[in-house]
């Protein structure tokens, strides 16, 4: 487990002096951290980190996973795609799943805490089953830019019982709800597992042990089965890019336990990239795989790809872009305040098939352009997007709070 002093060598004494200032008005002051996953998408990643350097200034810090069965993941994956403005039919049988998963949550659990945050849609409602003792937040991962207004007007009835909430971009901020709002950027550790320095022979070895062939490109894309996370349309992209240069794809999502559309989106992607499958041209990988492969792919990849339609903010961009590895995503929710265009990367139209490929294909044909818009993706993720930044937010908001 890290603690703060392993990261000094990464941001500079200042950061962490900054840091260890702001925690002295809060020591022993005790924060809890609700979400419904431990595993399996990018808020489990940041709480790993953040939960144990938290612990590492004197502030108490700690995490708990709301349970829920199928049904209940069901009706909050249809709720996420609502709020990222999907369709919803907004039934009295999904709310009573919702509302009744968090009941019984709060029915056993205590939070006897100074200050509670809850991570997305799912632990929402359990602010209604507990005596309130303390000021609760909200941190909102996905994209609120434009709600389904049925759905958004639900939850607001949550939300008005909250002191703030937390969102990744100004265009999630909502000027229709009466409590503060903050934005707040996710972050990525350095130091984990996904990114720690790899040396050459380790990567070798990780993609060699996944039976990861080196012979030709890596053009990969590390996202959740998810349709927001467009992999039909990275198959398109692909299939541009390979009649002008000879790579491989790679297409890489664990399923995620709280995401119960995965399976059904990779049985979609599966069948319409079964002839490339077969060939070895497009190599799908459907399983949790261990932090240190992700890590050893995103390094051995010579492009990363992010073409989502929807994205609250990427963390895959970032853990990309810290490794030097160029990236080319789409222009979408939080990735443009990650990726300045032509210099941390390239950012491209969410339906924009051609100009992805034609992106891929000058990274793919320049060894030049790679190393510069990896090197200024690097230092650009050092500035603003490492969990020790994410740490400096949160104590500033419990500052705010308590
Ligand atoms: N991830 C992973 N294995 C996979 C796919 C994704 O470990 O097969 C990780 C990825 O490295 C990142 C997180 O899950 O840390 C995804 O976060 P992101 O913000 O990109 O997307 P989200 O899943 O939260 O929508």
């Amino acid at each position: 487990m890290h603690c703060l002093e392993d990261y000094r060598s990464i941001v500079g004494d200042d950061v962490i002096a900054g840091i260890h200032a702001k925690a002295r008005g809060l020591l022993g002051r005790r924060v809890l951290h609700i979400n419904s996953t431990y595993q399996g998408g990018g808020v489990a990643e940041m709480l790993s980190s953040l939960v144990p350097i938290t612990n590492d200034t004197g502030v108490d810090a700690d995490w708990r996973i709301l349970f829920g069965n199928t049904d209940f993941f069901q009706v909050t994956k249809k709720f996420h795609n609502a709020l990222q403005g999907g369709p919803i039919d907004l039934t009295r049988r999904k709310k009573e799943h919702y509302e009744q998963t968090n009941q019984a949550f709060a029915s056993w659990a205590q939070l006897d805490r100074d200050v509670v945050i809850v991570h997305d849609p799912q632990p929402l409602p359990l602010i209604r089953y507990f005596k309130k003792r303390q000021p609760w937040i909200w941190r909102c991962h996905i994209d609120l830019s434009a709600p389904n207004p049925a759905l958004w007007d639900y939850l607001k009835g949550f939300l008005l019982r909250y002191d703030m909430m937390l969102v990744s971009h100004p265009d999630y901020l909502h000027p229709d709800l009466p409590v503060p709002q903050r934005i707040v950027h996710p972050a990525i550790d350095p130091l984990s597992a996904k990114n720690i320095e790899l040396r050459p022979a380790e990567i070798d070895r990780l993609l060699a042990k996944q039976r990861i062939p080196r012979d030709k490109p890596l053009v990969t894309q590390i996202s959740r089965f998810d349709p927001w996370k467009d992999p039909l349309g990275v198959i398109e992209a692909f299939k541009l890019v390979r009649k002008e240069v000879d790579c491989r794809l790679v297409l890489c999502g664990s399923m995620a336990s709280d995401d119960p559309e995965g399976l059904v989106v990779y049985e979609e992607v599966a069948k319409k990239a079964r002839r490339l499958v077969e060939s070895g041209d497009i190599i799908l990988i459907a399983q949790d795989s261990p932090s240190a492969f992700i890590n050893a792919l995103q390094r051995a990849s010579t492009v990363i790809v992010q073409k989502s339609t929807r994205e609250g903010f990427g963390l895959t961009v970032a853990e990309a872009m810290w490794k030097g590895t160029p990236v080319v995503a789409s222009r979408v929710g939080g990735i443009p305040l990650q990726i300045t265009d032509g210099e941390t990367g390239f950012l491209v139209e969410p339906r924009g098939i051609e100009t992805t490929a034609e992106r891929i294909i000058a990274l793919l044909r320049d060894d030049g352009l790679r190393a510069n818009i990896g090197e200024q993706a690097r230092e650009a993720v050092r500035g603003k997007f490492l969990t020790t930044r994410l740490l400096d937010d949160y104590l500033d908001v419990l500052a705010t709070v308590l």
